[in-house]
């Protein structure tokens, strides 16, 4: 088997390494960005350790009996720990908790079912509360043998320091893009435009995200729409009804990127190096506009509506105040 995603491959290298040399650590970090493809190199990870016939480069086989377990989820040395449903609630969790912390420990201190690794998986590991996170802290403190954990996180600075330093890590990321341009072409049958990946922040797997919703099309429709309010010819609650009817709130998002590449520009004075080059000329246009005050103030409010749960009644008026205020730019 190889790697699912290849720009991950010199990662793959040099834990291979570490296991041929028989220097794994007992816990690793993986971060990185969402949509670098973390969760999906943990079960490569986990596969390569628990494998029984390993390929010479510590990939797995896929077809042994420990890769069919695997790849059926039922593997009984492999763990996985997420969100659970509240069984009081009926609800999934918001965080991690420490029962199932302590649950995974007890499990991992029994002998494993195969006589090879054991492996648990813990993600988001910063959704761990603090008594969850404080259990793991002993679990690494006493490792058990042939036990592995790996942790994935995209925001690794809300685990405690103490966590981090027991662990050894791996932060992902785009190193070479052609291969990664090959790889999304493959996915869509189609070249990719490189502008995706740049879109995506470098992430792959938010590039092919944003490729097939076409984004390209309606992030100009968009920013279009964002000029017409300031020249007067769009109504700001129109377009806020209009925006916040979208789930995943795409046209907020763009906005957040817009007013940081603003800034960069406004406080740089350069446009190369901002990811937005699809509008370039737009958002120039645009930055001798706007106040770098406003623009910070905007930043906050579109930051409480991407991580509110709340209704869809305040998502709109959310996104109201912040087309209003952007209206008075004008
Ligand atoms: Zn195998």
């Amino acid at each position: 088997m190889s790697i699912p995603y290849p720009w991950l491959e010199p990662y793959r290298q040099s834990i291979a390494t570490t296991i041929n040399q028989g220097r794994l650590p007992h816990a690793l970090l993986l971060t990185g960005q969402p949509g670098m493809g973390k969760a999906g190199f943990a079960d490569f990870l986990a596969q390569m350790l628990l494998c029984e016939q390993p390929q010479q480069d510590a990939s797995p086989c896929g077809r042994c009996p420990a890769c069919t377990l695997f790849k059926a989820g039922s593997h009984p040395d492999f763990h996985y720990v997420s969100f659970e449903i509240n069984e009081k609630t009926g609800k999934l969790r918001d965080s991690i908790v420490v029962d199932q912390i302590r649950e995974l420990a007890r499990t991992l201190s029994l002998m494993s079912h195969s006589g090879g690794h054991k492996v648990a998986v813990i993600s988001p590991a910063n959704a761990m509360n603090i008594n969850a996170a404080n259990s793991l802290l002993k679990t690494l403190e006493e490792p058990s043998d042939n036990t592995v954990l790996v942790l994935v996180s995209d925001q690794p600075g809300h685990l405690p320091a103490t966590l981090r330093s027991r662990c050894q890590r791996f932060q992902l990321g785009v190193q070479d893009r052609a291969p990664v341009l090959e790889w999304l072409a493959a996915q869509l049958d189609t070249p990719v435009p490189e502008v995706y990946l740049q879109l995506a922040g470098n992430a792959p797997l938010e590039a092919l995200r944003l490729a097939r919703l076409d984004a390209l099309e309606s992030r100009q429709k968009h920013f279009a729409e964002l000029v017409d309010i300031l020249d007067g010819r769009a109504a700001p609650l129109a377009v806020a009804l209009a925006w916040s009817k979208d789930e995943d709130l795409q046209a907020v998002r763009w906005l957040r990127d817009w007013l940081m590449d603003l800034l960069r520009i406004r406080m740089t004075g350069q446009r190369g190096g901002v990811p937005g080059q699809d509008i370039i000329e737009g958002l120039e246009a645009l930055a001798g506009r706007l106040d770098c005050k406003v623009m910070f103030e905007q930043l906050d409010r579109i930051n409480r509506l991407l991580h509110m749960a709340g209704s869809s009644l305040n998502r709109q008026l959310m996104m109201e105040d912040i087309l209003l205020a952007w209206a008075d730019q004008g």
